[in-house]
């Protein structure tokens, strides 16, 4: 079998309130290790991975896409980044090339650029015409009844082309999905968060996304206010992070504007991370 290839980009950079991200964490603390503007927003970024693996090229998670208007994007401020089909032309991909879609779930700054309104005429298609989009049945049946605190992150212009397109492929239980490409599933985000961790060149990488959206979200206690479910987010980071800290695994983040990547150490206060490194450092 030959090797895994593998990348990290930035599709886009964008604002978010500082408060929410942190939950009942006082500014006072989170200011200190996380800075915002005058407004209280804070940058984070749209990491996408881009892996070749077993005859599968992987994209995981699209970032928030461009079908909706002036008003809704005023508000995310995007900036930055690569875009999505530019950071995978820069490393060699084309849209057809995309065998497979892995969204962590389905809130509009994950899943948004998997759909595309149709080129020429109404309704909307497949950004990746080629792939299989994977999403855990769990968060697929959640999205899709929807309710009250996640609709303005539930938006069906994402998620019911997606099972429209017929290319959808519902996933229902932890374990291997591609060759070297295993999932983790959580509830306390959202129900059926997935959470892919990758064996790399002798290396375990877990991609954190929404579960530790940043460096400064590792304390278990750190948490967003986005979550349904607080205490089910802190007994899943506890997990993972002890596995992460005990495996040597390295964490990636998806939103954190400054670190890409970090090991883990034990302190007194607990798991935390021990060296910040980019991504470029581990290949
Ligand atoms: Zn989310």
């Amino acid at each position: 079998m030959t090797a895994m290839k593998i990348d990290l980009f930035n599709i886009a950079s964008f604002r978010i309130d500082g408060g929410a991200m942190f939950g009942v964490i006082p500014r006072v603390l989170w200011s200190r290790v996380c800075s915002s503007d005058e407004n209280n927003l804070i940058v984070l970024t749209l990491r996408s991975l881009i892996i070749e693996s077993g005859g599968h090229v992987i994209l995981v998670d699209t970032g928030w896409g461009d079908k909706q208007n002036e008003k809704f994007f005023r508000h995310v401020y995007l900036h930055g980044g690569e875009g999505l089909s530019g950071g995978l032309q820069k490393r060699g991909y084309k849209p057809e090339d995309v065998t497979d879609v892995f969204l962590t779930h389905l809130h509009a700054d994950h899943c948004g650029g998997a759909v595309v309104r149709r080129k020429g005429g109404s309704g909307y298609e497949m950004a990746f015409p080629n792939a299989t989009y994977h999403v855990s049945r769990t968060q697929w049946e959640w999205a899709v009844k929807n309710n009250l605190r996640e609709a303005d992150s539930f938006l069906e212009e994402n998620i019911l082309p997606i099972g429209q397109s017929g290319h959808l492929s519902l996933v229902d239980e932890e374990g291997e999905l591609f060759p070297g490409f295993s999932v983790m599933i959580c509830y306390g985000h959202t129900p059926g968060l997935m959470i892919p961790i990758i064996s790399y060149n002798g290396k375990t990488l877990v991609y954190t996304g929404d579960l530790i959206p940043t460096v400064a979200h590792i304390p278990l206690i750190w948490n967003m206010s986005y979550d349904i479910e607080s205490l089910k987010t802190i007994e899943e980071k506890e997990r993972l992070l002890r596995e992460a800290y005990e495996k040597n695994y390295i964490l990636v983040f998806q939103h954190d504007e400054n670190v890409e990547c970090c090991n883990l150490e034990m302190t007194p206060k607990g798991i935390r991370a021990k060296d910040r490194f980019s991504f470029a450092e581990i290949l």
